[in-house]
């Protein structure tokens, strides 16, 4: 692959690995795979940095089938054997679970989210892999912080890098510093094949995030590096200047 744009975003990838030590020697990456343009490129570009490490490491594309009808696997999975990419695609039953088992009125997202991260944990252990790679990119991380602050009350975003819950594998997220701007351009030139995952709410819009979506946009139409700024942001904490009693000791003792 080749073009300017992939080369911003190869270098932008490179900046957020070594700036968060994302990759070690030896790795073994599980890198999601939903057949959407984040994790297309996300593959993508970690192996063209794969081939031109000085470490080594290793990638395997997993792709988990949630069961949905008509979800289109076989196209996910000719794009990876086309491309000669070690891959994995796994059909499981998470749709049937999800239908019997979601109470009404709960949201059907984050039950699906967790049933499939339970997934692709299983199968980073099956596969030997000690890292799983996600597509979320800048934009995700800077509308979650809106989100969380708006929404939820609670001053968080993404991490690049988290240890999993279940304390063996590290979560990174490589796109921290990818637009999703360039993304979509980035995908459209290399005419990925996109595919929907055909769940009952998929292109359903989730207003709240559409909301910070066109909130940021049109801040940005004042301020160009408003973006950039609000990513800074998440790495230059100032506990003082918050609220958090478990961060700041409010008892000074003065008079
Ligand atoms: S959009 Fe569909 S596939 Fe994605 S988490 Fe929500 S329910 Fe699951």
């Amino acid at each position: 692959m080749q073009g300017s744009l992939f080369q911003r975003i190869k270098r932008l990838t490179g900046k957020a690995v070594g700036d968060f030590n994302l990759i070690e020697e030896g790795d073994r990456i599980a890198v999601g795979v939903s057949g959407g343009k984040d994790s297309y490129t996300l593959l993508h570009v970690l192996d063209a940095l794969r081939r031109r490490a000085p470490i080594k490491y290793e990638l395997v594309a997993v792709n988990v089938d949630s069961g949905f009808p008509g979800f289109r696997k076989e196209v996910v999975e000719k794009h990876l054997a086309d491309h000669g990419f070690e891959y994995r695609v796994e059909s499981t039953n998470c749709y049937e679970i999800i239908e019997e088992k979601r109470k009404p009125g709960t949201s059907y997202c984050s039950f699906c989210a967790r049933l499939r991260r339970g997934v692709l944990y299983t199968l980073a252990d099956e596969l030997g892999c000690n890292k799983i790679a996600l597509g979320h990119h800048l934009d995700d991380f800077i509308e979650t912080l809106l989100l969380n602050q708006f929404y939820v009350g609670s001053l968080k975003a993404m991490s690049p890098k988290l240890a999993a819950d279940n304390g063996r594998h590290t979560v990174i997220r490589p796109l921290v510093y990818v637009e999703e701007g360039e993304i979509i351009r980035f995908s459209r030139e290399q005419q990925f094949p996109i595919v929907c995952c055909a769940c009952p709410v998929c292109g359903e819009v989730d207003q709240k995030r559409q909301r910070m979506k066109g909130l940021i946009r049109e801040l940005a139409t004042e301020n160009r590096h408003l973006k950039k700024s609000m990513l800074t942001a998440l790495g230059n904490v100032q506990p003082r200047h918050l609220l958090d009693k478990n961060l700041t000791d409010f008892d000074l003792g003065l008079p």
